[in-house]
């Protein structure tokens, strides 16, 4: 039985992305089962509607005229975790916290660097998270994917390519499940290595803020957060965007900000640090919709 997904029209996208700031979507859905979702991908086909598939929006900046087509999130169906004695198979809607807190309980270990990033299994291997000089990449086995045409299929590991917060799909679409390879260890340390990798977070990190995390990718050879500092960025000011004062790759909606100040706010950052260091920042996070 297919079931009739509810799309809705001018959906306000500010408050399902970490830095609160985004226009509305054209049509959004939050797919919570496979003919749902393959019933959205057709209604956009239908409509020459560009999809964007939204997990946490915690690594994103959504143009202050929102996305021109229809915005897809994952429900129910995709939230679901099944674990084995070496592994986990996981809907791409799970948060990534959760499942690395889950395995932990098992005493699965090889996803403890992942405490404190806020996203969504399906976003973390899109952007090919990482942290702790580990990613995702490591424990990737395969995903179910399905194409902007409603088919399924199943990408292994030589099929795509992972490089640093980057991942090249040979086919566009919404990955809806993943399998990582795991290894048992003592529930105990594994939590004790999460607790530490947190403790570390709190020190360097404004965390409570909206934020997206770290805002540049590290130049090779650089830390992009330092590189920022040592030109004397820290605090800087776009109307209510501004640098942390804590991380310097970190730029904090302090309330009421629009995603053209963060974005002009970015642009100040990546000249001061060109014009200072000969360095080039490019961007970690994705910019959705259309900007100037
Ligand atoms: C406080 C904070 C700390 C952070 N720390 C880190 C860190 O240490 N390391 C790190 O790598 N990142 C970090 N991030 C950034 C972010 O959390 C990660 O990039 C995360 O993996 C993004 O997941 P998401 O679900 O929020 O994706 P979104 O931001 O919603 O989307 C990101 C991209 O993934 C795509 N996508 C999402 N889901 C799917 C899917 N199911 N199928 C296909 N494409 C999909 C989107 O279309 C988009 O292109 C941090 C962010 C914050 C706010």
């Amino acid at each position: 039985m297919s079931v009739k997904p509810v799309i809705e029209k001018n959906v306000p996208l500010a408050g399902l992305t970490t830095w609160k700031v985004g226009g509305p979507a054209k049509y959004f859905t939050i797919a919570s089962t496979y003919s749902a979702l393959k019933s959205a991908v057709d209604f956009a086909a239908k409509k020459n509607l560009p999809i964007f598939v939204l997990g946490k929006g915690s690594n994103i900046l959504v143009s202050d005229r929102g996305f021109p087509g229809l915005v897809i999130h994952l429900g129910a169906e995709f939230q679901k975790i099944k674990f084995t004695h070496n592994g986990v198979v996981s809907g791409a809607g799970v948060r990534l916290y959760t499942l690395a807190r889950e395995a932990a309980r098992r005493g699965l270990s090889g996803l403890e660097w992942s405490v404190g990033i806020p996203g969504t299994l399906g976003g973390a291997v899109k952007t090919n998270a990482g942290a702790q000089s580990k990613n995702i990449s490591i424990t990737f086995k395969k995903l179910t994917i399905m194409d902007f045409g409603g088919k399924l299929e199943v990408l292994n590991k030589k099929q795509i390519v992972f490089d640093y917060r980057k991942c090249i799909l040979p086919i566009q679409g919404i990955i809806l499940e993943a399998e990582l390879a795991l290894f048992e260890d003592n529930s105990e340390k594994i939590q004790k290595r999460m607790s530490e990798y947190f403790d570390e977070r709190k020190i360097k990190q404004p965390l409570g803020y909206a934020t997206a995390g770290s805002v540049f990718k590290n130049p090779e050879g650089y830390v992009a957060g330092k590189l920022i500092e040592e030109c004397g960025l820290k605090g800087l000011k776009v109307n209510k965007a501004q640098v942390s004062t804590k991380h310097a790759n970190f730029i904090i909606n302090t309330g009421g900000a629009r995603a053209d100040d963060i974005l002009k706010l970015m642009n100040k950052i990546k000249l001061e640090v060109y014009e200072k260091t000969g360095v080039l920042l490019e961007p970690e996070v994705e910019l959705v919709g259309d900007f100037d």
